[in-house]
């Protein structure tokens, strides 16, 4: 382990006004009424299943199936389900990481499922993702300062002079050492080595970034640090974040909107605060159940009960007919079997997909 201060507070008013690195324009107008940096419109992912001498597909891995939402500049849109419902597909596949099968993402007001060679290079440059596995998304054999330079190299960014930089203040921004930026990713800590891929992203500028279950994978000691990190650099930059994960608690403390999934399918959505206080599809209930309380109630006010939910998550690969929770809903219907639910729209930006309402 190296003697590098984890501790330390970032270093986030580095910028120049005539940095390559500067703030990014857009406004950071998180109203409800404000137009959307990102919009997701009937985004498909499927994965065929071939089979045979002549590899004829014979099923289908609907991993994401028709997912729809917008992103305001300057917020931070949180994603969640168990794993397996798609949530990460949908990132990816927001990116182009992946391929979408069908669907439209409209960025900034372009259609990125158009953009082919150079255009998608430049569209990359302001949309990054920031990884779950801080040490497997590092090569091993390069120091961090290459990491980090990385993305500078591929978008042709600055000469040696000035990459070096950039790469310093983005260290800087994130709590780390520039004079560390010759050593490798196994001389840093768990905390540490996402400082890194968050410095990698940084130094990019991107408008966007896909936060893909950034500390799922550290300490819980360590994740509240990179969480207040993320947000420090949010509130500097103006940048707007896609916030991917299964911890609910942690979703609520970082997410001003919420995007709640199952099975390919979004359910619900809703501002943090409204969906923390009052959760309307069965399965988004069942999900803030499972939060522990930090503190018992007070005197008349109602205990949370904790609904466990029967029964595994299905496969994608032959999701239940109809409403796609009801083998496991607690209060599903006759029709819930037969019949998918459309999405609602219950006022304040609060949308649900169940035939209760
Ligand atoms: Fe439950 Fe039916 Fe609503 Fe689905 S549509 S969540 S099965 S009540």
């Amino acid at each position: 382990m190296t003697g590098m201060d984890t501790q330390a507070r970032p270093e986030l008013r580095l910028i120049t006004p005539n940095s390559t690195m500067r703030r990014s324009a857009l406004p950071l107008d998180m109203g409800p009424g404000s137009p959307a940096l990102l919009s997701v419109s009937n985004l498909v992912k499927h994965y065929p299943v071939r089979k045979g001498l002549l590899r004829r597909e014979v099923a289908r891995v609907r991993a994401v199936d028709g997912v729809s939402f917008d992103v305001r500049a300057g917020e931070t849109f949180g994603l969640v389900g168990e794993s397996g419902c798609g949530k990460t597909t949908t990132g990816r596949a927001i990116l182009r990481l992946i391929e979408p099968t069908s669907g439209t993402v409209s960025f900034a007001g372009e259609d990125v499922s158009r953009l082919r060679g150079s255009a998608l290079k430049a569209m990359r440059r302001n949309m990054q993702i920031i990884f779950q596995d801080p040490f497997g998304s590092l090569d091993p054999r390069m120091p961090v300062g290459s990491i980090i330079a990385e993305g500078l190299v591929v978008h042709g960014i600055g000469d040696r002079a000035e990459r070096d930089a950039l790469v310093k203040q983005a260290m800087q921004q994130v709590g780390l050492r520039p004079e560390y930026a010759r050593r490798y990713p196994h001389e840093f800590s768990g905390g540490q080595r996402q400082r890194i891929g968050i410095a990698r992203t940084l130094v990019l500028r991107p408008k966007l970034i896909v936060c893909d279950e950034p500390v799922s994978a550290l300490d819980v000691s360590i994740q509240s640090q990179v969480l207040n990190l993320l947000k420090d650099i949010q509130a500097d930059l103006g940048l707007t974040y896609i916030f991917i994960a299964h911890n609910l608690a942690v979703v609520k403390y970082i997410a001003s909107r919420v995007g709640v999934m199952y099975l390919g399918k979004l359910v619900e959505t809703a501002s943090s605060d409204d969906l923390y206080r009052e959760p309307l599809h069965p399965y988004t209930r069942a999900l803030l159940s499972a939060i522990p309380q930090a503190k018992p109630p007070l005197p008349g006010e109602p205990r949370r009960e904790r609904i466990v939910l029967g029964g595994d998550v299905p496969s994608a690969l032959n999701p239940p007919s109809g409403c796609r929770f009801h083998t496991r809903c607690p209060v599903a219907m006759d029709r819930c079997r037969t019949e998918e639910p459309v999405t609602r729209d219950m006022g304040g930006g609060h949308t649900v997909a169940c035939h209760l309402y």
